[in-house]
């Protein structure tokens, strides 16, 4: 292992993921590192990832970045969920909202609660007992101040780098112009000693982060990591994406639109909507993607139709020897929940909190794979949730995903909730079991029985208890401005400060 005292941390790469760890880095560990960043002009950043989760709140906490400073320099909007269309079957539809269900007691979840309403007759749709899923229906948002409503982002990808890039050279990051051609190894130890760049300019350091995207220049072509590859589980592999002009009164959350091979998103900023078909390539060819793509959008393209091409899987170890990778050279599920930058943020605080400050640990590397690992392993089965729990059967590609095996974690999961209503959190999960629950039902999984708990309560007391967080809910959301409102006021009076 490398012993030597970590001083030189070089950054490779300056998409979201590179300046997210500049701008991290450099901001609360500067003043003992030197912190530099390698980006080339000539090779351009994926340029989309532009959902976010409410776990960006804690980044930006950590950072000190101010909300509507933020969201007036990205033209963001705000997110309360993603709509998932004809997902479970054609022409439905369900949210997927990040607030809380409901209110439950200590033996059982609301949802019990509410499977015994619906056997009696006595509720409504699962979303009217969680806030932000009504105000996702009903267009409405509000910052509260003890941060009780959960939101996100819609943001301009490339505006955020720069965004970014702005906090890490304040604080002292220094950004390199130039195409990584060499990467040097320490003969002895295998670690990597430098970064040569065309111009023949070559940076030297002693942690490297690779933010290089999917050609992992550092932690694959360079140290030969290898690839756990998640194809079988998750089948498409490409993606089209454009930009078009922008709709008025945008809705506050992503659309994720099925097709026959893959599913759509709109993703709505202040100037403009995001657009893109992700879709398997034994099923549709890139031509046909792009046709399915443009016949789908509303408002003038702003650029030509780009296609990505992929593999979903993970890294076998995002931390190897002293390279950690960040962003997608560490891998890629899916954009589906939109869980890329959250993995990005977690990497960055998790390597804060294991900082080698006097040379790196077996022990810490050890663990912040583990973690890593346990990170991606979760969100895995989650998505893989979306496609296979499905009543299509109407193309070979839906077909596939509703008769694929899948993980056995994913099987029990969904077997416990089916038998019996129940949903378990595990500590460190991304999603908590108010998002399983939305998603399996939404999928078509009803359970068979709800917790006997339930009735010690009588009939009467059950329907008001329903009624009463129903009306809660009702009120709360009835009192929030209209969203596109709340964004202009929010960012104007940005502007003008
Ligand atoms: C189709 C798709 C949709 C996505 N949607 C979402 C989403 O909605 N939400 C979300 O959270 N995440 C999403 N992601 C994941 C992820 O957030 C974004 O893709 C993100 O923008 C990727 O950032 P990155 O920094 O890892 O890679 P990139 O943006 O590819 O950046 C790579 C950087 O490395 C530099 N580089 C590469 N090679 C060299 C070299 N030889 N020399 C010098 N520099 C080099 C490039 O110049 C660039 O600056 C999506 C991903 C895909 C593929």
């Amino acid at each position: 292992m490398n012993k030597k005292p970590i001083k030189r941390v070089v950054i490779a790469g300056g998409g979201t993921a590179g300046w997210m760890a500049a701008a991290a880095l450099a901001k609360l560990l500067g003043k003992n590192l030197s912190v530099s960043l390698i980006e080339s002009d000539d090779i351009p950043t994926v340029g989309v990832g532009e959902a976010t989760i409410p776990t960006l709140h804690i980044f930006h906490r950590l950072l000190g970045i101010n909300e509507q400073e933020f969201m007036a320099a990205t033209n963001a909007t705000f997110k309360l969920g993603i709509k998932f269309e004809n997902w479970k079957a054609q022409n439905d539809d369900y949210i997927h909202s990040f607030g809380f269900l409901g209110q439950g007691c200590w033996a059982a979840g609301f949802q019990h609660f509410w499977l015994k309403g619906k056997e009696k007759g006595m509720v409504t749709q699962i979303g009217d007992y969680v806030p932000e899923h009504l105000a996702c229906r009903e267009g409405r948002f509000a910052v509260l101040a003890n941060q009780e409503q959960n939101h996100a982002y819609h943001l301009d990808a490339g505006l955020y780098a720069q965004f970014l890039r702005k906090i890490a050279e304040q604080h002292g990051c220094k950004r390199v112009e130039g195409k990584i051609q060499t990467v040097t190894l320490n003969e002895d130890s295998g670690d990597i000693s430098s970064l040569t760049l065309a111009s023949g300019e070559t940076v030297e350091g002693d942690l490297f982060i690779d933010c290089t995207g999917f050609r992992a220049l550092l932690i694959e072509q360079a140290l030969h990591t290898g690839f756990e590859d998640w194809s079988h589980w998750l089948p498409c592999d490409s993606a089209v994406a454009v930009q078009t002009t922008a709709k008025p009164n945008p809705v506050p959350y992503t659309r994720s639109i099925a097709r026959d091979a893959g599913w759509q998103w709109r993703i709505p900023l202040q100037n403009r909507t995001g657009n893109g078909l992700v879709f398997c390539s034994k099923y549709v060819s890139d031509e046909q993607a792009k046709a399915a793509l443009l016949a789908n959008i509303e408002g003038e393209t702003l650029n030509e139709p780009r296609v990505i091409k992929y593999k979903t899987g993970t890294r076998r170890k995002h931390w190897n020897k002293n390279c950690i990778a960040v962003g997608l050279s560490s891998g890629f599920i899916e954009p589906l929940e939109s869980t890329g930058i959250h993995l990005f943020q977690r990497a960055i605080v998790r390597l804060m909190l294991m900082f080698p400050s006097n040379g790196i640990e077996q022990a810490d590397v050890d663990e912040f794979n583990a973690q890593s690992r346990a990170d991606v392993e979760d969100i895995k089965d989650f998505i893989i949730l979306h496609y296979h729990q499905t009543e299509r059967t109407d193309t070979p590609f839906w077909r596939y995903c509703k008769n694929m095996p899948i993980p056995d974690t994913l099987a029990h999961r969904m077997d416990l909730f089916a038998g019996t209503g129940k949903v378990f959190k595990k500590a460190e999960e991304l999603f908590g079991e108010t998002s399983w629950i939305q998603v399996m039902l939404g999928q078509g999984i009803m359970p068979k029985q709800y917790h006997p708990i339930v009735d010690m309560m009588s009939d009467d007391e059950l329907q008001r208890f329903l009624n009463n967080i129903k009306a809660n809910v009702k009120r709360k959301v009835a009192n929030w401005p209209d969203v596109n409102d709340f964004i202009r006021h929010y960012c104007q009076s940005q502007a003008a400060q």
